[in-house]
């Protein structure tokens, strides 16, 4: 299998039809709709988040979202939190950026715009995650923390996740201080004076090392500056960045 990773470009969003053969559903929405978390009720939002997913042809129904802190807490879905973080902070599930869950039909997501969406399948178990991670996360190494969760409660084996990285800011883009080079040392670019930080190199080498096989890790390879007409980047836009919401679901 190849380590590039062939999307399914639809109308406002991409599929990753690696996951489909596992009868696992992975997507990632583009800037067409900010679906960030909504602060207070706002009916006019929903409805019209529940129409856009209806035409896209996947239900905007029982998605689970956390509140992200830029951590390292995982937390596992259940039944009874069917709904939460679907459109709110206030309901989200507490503060955690990563989920992982083995209930189907049950949609998991996180919020980015240039933090790395990170999808995790393992098709013999059936169980998924999904992590939000910054660099901050991956310094914590959250996405290592994910899979080791889900061999405690999935007692899946690490060598049978895949794994796809959807949409972030890249290490074309990625321009951080020098004091970077002390906390990932082998990831960052110096390019005519400047250091640029490539969190998915970082976040590949954390997942090979957990005993995840390199050719299950597949790369949407997509810079959210570089594409910003597509997507959205906190780095081009500042606050007024929207987000893209990723999940994945067990079908
Ligand atoms: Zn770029």
């Amino acid at each position: 299998m190849s380590s590039s990773l062939i999307l399914k470009i639809n109308e406002g969003f991409y599929s990753l039809p690696i996951f489909e053969t596992m009868g696992i559903r992975a997507i990632f929405t583009t800037r067409f709709l900010d679906m960030a978390l909504l602060v207070k009720k706002d009916k006019k939002a929903e409805v019209l988040r529940n129409q856009a997913f209806k035409k896209m042809g996947v239900p905007l129904k029982t998605l689970v979202c956390p509140l992200q802190v830029h951590e390292a807490g995982i937390a596992v879905v259940r039944e009874k939190d069917k709904g939460r973080g679907m459109y709110y902070r206030g309901d989200a599930m507490d503060a955690t950026d990563a989920l992982v869950t083995d209930i189907k039909k049950l949609k998991i997501g996180v919020r980015t715009a240039d933090c790395l969406p990170v999808f995790i399948g393992d098709p013999y178990q059936r169980s998924i995650a999904i992590v939000h991670a910054g660099w901050r996360g991956i310094n914590q190494k959250i996405i290592v923390r994910t899979i080791e969760r889900m061999v405690k409660e999935f007692l899946v084996d690490p060598k049978d996740l895949y794994f796809a990285f959807g949409p972030a800011l890249r290490s074309c883009c990625y321009e951080v201080g020098k004091e970077f080079l002390e906390i990932f040392p082998e990831s960052i670019d110096e390019k005519s004076g400047k250091y640029y930080f490539d969190l998915i190199l970082e976040a590949r080498r954390q997942i090979t090392g957990a005993g995840v096989p390199s050719t299950h890790i597949l790369d949407s390879r997509i810079c959210t500056s570089c594409a910003n007409h597509e997507f959205f980047s906190y780095r081009r836009e500042g606050l007024a960045a929207g987000r893209m919401l990723s999940f994945i679901e067990i079908m």
